[in-house]
């Protein structure tokens, strides 16, 4: 969420800054503001798009330090006395904060007691001053963010300036992420990679604890006891951080169209001459444990259904945990449990709390993520990366794929089952098919149901699992109310619901479970639901709107997902809604 940019002898700072605000926007944001120091501190700020800043923001600045912030409102609403930078009292700091300050009404309070007065209802606007405070009791800014790294509870990435010594940037970084980027006589610090791969292509990864100091030429790190830390350089595969559209109107048109590639990608990487490559050490220990615990959000919450399925069919027994449930209530099942972590951005703050967790109760832990280099990358015990390339679009699409994909892998692995490694090969013509032929009868879809206020996924099984991913999908970009429900289910409830013609869209690509589900279509329909059906030729009625090829029924999540990533997409460009950007949601869900 939120997005720092921040900027130290470069040439023309207002564009940086101003277009790397814009390529970090896809991280969600409600307002946006830059300060830059010429004779003192300038800064403009709105609520809104990062377009209407730029509007405001002269255009012959001339600075050497320069700071950007796009905010997702944690405390206080999005308004302009909210909006980042802020600047503290005797306007000596002004930052730009990512994160949660889990204790700031603590600090606020001692802060007030010192005469400090407060113009908005953020936490980070108090951590400027706290930065002040002691900044001006002790004179040396370094010791003072020392002195506050001590005193912080919960998430920060900060960018800084200090009045006093503009000739250097400071930064401070815990659980949020904060990167810098190094070129020829200019530094550039930002929460991802991306607003710089134009300009460097050597990179620092703050860790968490970490504070420092940048010039145009240097950058000096500490850890929290304010010794000096050596920090390598790391080089970014610029493919895997481009924002290039490549010609696709949306990011999340070009990402559905990425799946069959991803698929194909993770199975490169993982597998050879059909045999797995996965590290050694963790398909031992996935087999030596009598109990495999998924903890995800979202998306990922789905993906680990489908993948906690694929282990109990490998004889594991599983549990599966949201995230910020299982953080407030830990239990760990089994004798030798193993955890599995799920994330897109290896940020997700709910995930990052629950790892403390996990590491306080010395387990180990292994992370699937898209984000190699991310928090939970380099903290978990091992890591999978998902290598499905940068997912720009807020709606997860093919990193959901690649979720499953290793995840089926991953416990087929376990059992020596090499099946699974022919099967998924063998869908990816398929993919390709339902990509290349069948979006005219899915937009024929998308038409029929736009206006509609409600509508529900059916399914069962793999299918159910499936439905639930099509239904979040649904309703996160096109804002319609959408629930999924396994078929057997309806009538202990929600069939009260079905009206003359709420949309009902079923999924029968499992013959175990078709004829059960033909029924409960006969029931809807009898209470005059209108329904749309995809299913597999093997299961196939005349009458359904969307039949593919018959593949191995417990892919679909593989295979026919691409077909409910669409319909999203195409509902959503039919209602003009900001399919990348929907409203509310940001990309990597940095606080809890
Ligand atoms: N907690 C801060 C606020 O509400 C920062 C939020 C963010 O990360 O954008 O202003």
């Amino acid at each position: 969420m939120c997005g720092i940019v921040g900027c130290l002898g470069f040439k023309n700072p207002r564009e940086y800054v101003l277009n790397g605000l814009k390529t970090l926007d896809y991280r969600g944001y409600d307002s946006a503001g830059v300060a830059y120091y010429n004779d003192g501190i300038h800064i403009y700020k709105d609520v809104g798009a990062v377009e209407h800043l730029m509007e405001l923001v002269p255009n012959d600045i001339k600075t050497d330090i320069m700071i950007g912030h796009t905010r997702w409102a944690t405390h206080g609403v999005p308004n302009v006395a909210n909006t980042h930078p802020h600047i503290s009292n005797h306007k000596k700091i002004c930052l730009v904060h990512n994160g949660v300050i889990e204790n700031y009404e603590d600090i606020k309070k001692m802060l007030l007691e010192k005469h400090y007065e407060f113009y908005g209802d953020t936490d980070s606007e108090i951590v400027a001053n706290l930065i002040e405070y002691y900044y001006l009791r002790e004179n040396d800014i370094l010791g003072s963010l020392k002195e506050c790294m001590s005193i912080l509870k919960g998430s920060y990435a900060l960018a800084i300036i200090c009045s006093d010594y503009t000739d250097h940037m400071y930064i401070m970084k815990n659980g949020s992420p904060l990167i810098i980027g190094k070129g020829e006589g200019f530094n550039l610090v930002a929460s991802d990679a991306s607003p710089m791969i134009k300009y460097t292509e050597n990179y620092i990864e703050l860790n968490d604890q970490e504070y420092g100091r940048i010039s145009k030429d240097d950058v000096e790190i500490f850890d929290k006891y304010g010794q000096k830390v050596i920090k390598q350089y790391i080089k970014k595969d610029i493919e895997s951080i481009s924002h290039d559209l490549k010609g696709y109107p949306h990011y999340m048109l070009k990402e559905i169209e990425e799946v069959p590639q991803t698929v194909k990608r993770i199975l490169d990487t993982y597998t050879k001459d059909g045999k797995y490559c996965f590290d050694e050490k963790l398909i031992n220990r996935l087999k030596e444990s009598d109990h495999i615990m998924f903890i995800a959000c979202g998306t990922s919450y789905h993906s680990s259904l489908v993948g906690g399925r694929y282990f109990e069919h490998s004889n594991k027994s599983t549990s599966k945990y949201i995230a910020s449930e299982w953080a407030f209530d830990p239990v760990f099942p089994g004798n030798k449990p193993f955890i599995i972590l799920i994330s897109q951005s290896g940020e997700t703050a709910d995930l990052i709390h629950c790892l403390k967790i996990i590491k306080e109760n010395n387990l180990e832990s292994l992370i699937l993520t898209n984000t190699g280099g991310s928090t939970l990358d380099r903290n978990c015990t091992y890591s999978i990366l998902l290598n499905a390339g940068i997912e720009v679009s807020v709606a997860s699409t093919k990193a959901y794929v690649a979720q499953v994909t290793v995840l089926c892998l991953l416990a087929a692995a376990i059992v020596d089952d090499y099946q699974a490694i022919k099967d998924l090969y063998s869908v990816l013509p398929l993919i390709d098919e339902i990509q290349n032929s069948y979006k005219p009868k899915i937009m024929e879809i998308a038409r029929a149901i736009k206006n509609k206020e409600h509508l529900f996924y059916l399914g069962r099984s793999f299918d159910y699992f499936l439905s639930m991913e099509a239904s979040l999908k649904l309703k996160e970009v096109s804002y319609i109310h959408s629930e999924a429900i396994p078929g057997g289910e309806l009538k202990h409830g929600p069939i009260a619901l079905i009206e003359q013609d709420t949309p009902v869209i079923v999924f029968i690509t499992d013959h175990h479970t078709a004829l059960s589900m033909r029924g409960n279509i006969k029931e809807v329909e009898a209470r005059g639901a209108k329904v749309y059906v995809i299913s597999t030729e093997r299961n196939a009625k005349e009458s359904d709107n969307i039949v593919v090829k018959n593949y191995p029924f417990y892919l679909s999540s593989v295979v026919v997902s691409s077909i409910a990533f669409y319909l999203a997409y195409y509902v959503t460009i039919e209602k003009g809604y900001n399919v990348d950007k929907p409203r509310n949601l940001a990309k990597s869900v940095t606080v809890e």
